[in-house]
């Protein structure tokens, strides 16, 4: 490869915004962004949480204390990238909640409260996001859906059903925003060790075992093993790409 063609994956000057970024695959995503130049603001309503990431991406990076389920906290989340950084190039719509019940256990609450964190969030980032990306010139988006939509969650279905969504959303999103140079896109993760898998990992008999054994990789994922996907994503790269689903899985949705 050629210097010129390594430069595609620079981001220096791109400002970027990720959801959820205080922990798991967000900070892997943030931490990506970060070491290929963009200045990054990361968000998660526990405050803890963001300084600590926060601690873990370096000068260029802020926080901002937010429930993407609010569309006034969404919109002041957007507005103080702007304030801090000037503008924004790059949305990860990451945030999300998983209740492991099936749908004869769950309550409607509870299905809405997963629909709400994974689903109308979505909804409401990119809304918010959409006169800024379009300002930029150069925008992408990249949401974090799920292998569970290519195959259905019998234990999570308002998960599942949220991230089938998620799917739906960016590729209604590529073909309404590529007039105005906006690459949408989403991530299908498949097991990965974060908070989000650790009470299921610890409670559920055998289900680390399962995780091994279907996954050709032979491990779970990592936070660490969704920044190259993410750069890629957010950098120019990846500019003819776009409303597609890439599973970032270790090969789990790829075998039977
Ligand atoms: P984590 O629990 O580590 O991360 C979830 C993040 O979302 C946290 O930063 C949390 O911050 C934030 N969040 C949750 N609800 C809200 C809310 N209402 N408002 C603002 N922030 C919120 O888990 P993961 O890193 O695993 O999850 C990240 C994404 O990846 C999720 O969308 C998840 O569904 C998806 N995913 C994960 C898989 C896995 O195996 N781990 C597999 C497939 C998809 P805070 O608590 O501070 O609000």
């Amino acid at each position: 490869m050629t210097g010129a063609e390594l430069g595609l994956f620079d981001l220096t000057g791109r400002t970027a915004l990720v959801t959820g970024g205080n922990g798991g695959i967000g900070l892997g995503m943030a931490k990506g962004l970060a070491a290929a130049g963009a200045k990054v603001m990361i968000s998660g309503r526990n405050e803890a949480k963001n300084a600590s990431a926060l601690a873990a991406l370096g000068p260029r990076a802020a926080a901002m204390a937010a429930d993407v389920t609010v569309p006034a906290e969404v919109e002041a989340m957007v507005q103080a990238t702007l304030d801090r950084f000037g503008g924004l190039d790059i949305l990860v719509i990451n945030a999300g909640i998983n209740i492991r019940k099936a749908a004869h256990e769950a309550s409607f609450e509870e299905w809405r409260a997963v629909l709400a964190a994974n689903l109308d969030s979505a909804f409401l980032t990119a809304k918010a996001a959409y006169p800024a990306l379009k300002a930029s010139g150069r925008g992408k988006v990249i949401a974090t859906g799920s292998m569970t939509t290519l195959f259905g969650a019998p234990f999570a279905p308002a998960y599942s059903a949220s991230k089938g969504g998620i799917v739906q959303l960016v590729r209604s999103l590529a073909a309404a925003w590529a007039p105005d140079n906006i690459q949408c896109n989403a991530i299908l993760p498949g097991w990965i060790d974060t908070d989000l898998t650790r009470a299921a990992r610890a409670q559920v008999p055998g289900l680390n075992e399962r995780v091994l054994a279907r996954t050709p990789a032979g491990r779970w994922g990592a936070p660490e093993d969704f920044a190259g996907i993410a750069i890629f994503l957010a950098s120019s790269a990846s500019d003819f790409i776009t409303g597609a689903a890439i599973p970032v899985d270790g090969g789990y949705s790829s075998t039977i």
